[in-house]
């Protein structure tokens, strides 16, 4: 991966990266594949120029059209929930944004789609995306509340944005053991685990979360 010179040194460097892993651990990621791939995303590189010094502090920042990039320890907890030690396959994002989470899923899971409602986000992810070469993320432009039927099943679904009820297509769309990471919630939200077993659908609330809305339709 080639970086610009000026983007590559001082508070977007590999050490400046480093630094973010290991506060990751401190909070209890574990996960070394989680960990690693978040080594290697230049998060920096997904946020505006103004903002790419702060890329690597633990806090969400904004993207453009109200909306924001995650926090590093929500992506990192997230995947880690969703993989949960598995090889994962074929996975889908909900809620591409800057195109981060899916670059950094895009290092874990073999086939990544990622779904965003916001054309113009969508235009600016792949323009992020591009410099980095990845040859396994599809992204697509839809209203994630359907998932992506042509592409279903798939072992992990994580949605980046909160869901006042969990979309019935996501579960429809896991695979059998697959794994959904949503947070669910209006006012107040939850991070909620939907796994698909042998005997159905089993819910487990994680921890409490803020996300910015899962809205209806295409933007
Ligand atoms: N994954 C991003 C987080 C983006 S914030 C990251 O790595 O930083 C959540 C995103 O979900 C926003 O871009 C928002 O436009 C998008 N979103 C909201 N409702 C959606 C829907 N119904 N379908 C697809 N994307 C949606």
């Amino acid at each position: 991966m080639s970086l610009a010179p000026n983007r590559g040194i001082g508070m977007t460097s590999q050490r400046t990266r480093d630094r973010m892993v290991a506060r990751l651990r401190e909070c209890g990621v574990s996960d070394e594949l989680v960990l690693e791939a978040m080594r290697d995303v230049p998060r920096h590189l997904f946020v505006d120029e103004a903002l790419a010094s702060r890329a690597y502090e633990d806090s969400a920042l904004p993207i453009g059209f109200e909306q924001t990039i995650s926090q590093p320890l929500t992506v990192a907890r997230m995947v880690e929930v969703a993989r949960d030690g598995r090889e994962l396959g074929r996975v889908l994002e909900v809620g591409t944004g800057c195109g981060y989470g899916a670059a950094v899923l895009a290092r874990i899971a073999k086939e990544v789609y990622s779904i965003e409602r916001i054309a113009p986000l969508l235009e600016r992810a792949r323009a992020n995306l591009r410099a980095l070469r990845i040859g396994n993320l599809r992204l697509a432009h839809g209203d994630g509340n359907r998932g992506l039927s042509e592409a279903a099943p798939f072992d992990a679904i994580i949605v980046a944005a909160a869901a006042p009820r969990v979309p019935r297509a996501l579960q429809e769309q896991l695979a059998h053991g697959g794994r959904l990471v949503i947070p669910v919630g209006t006012a107040s939200q939850e991070l909620t685990l939907i796994e698909r077993t042998a005997s159905g659908l089993r819910e487990t609330r994680l921890a409490a979360v803020r996300f910015v809305p899962l809205r209806m339709g295409k933007g």
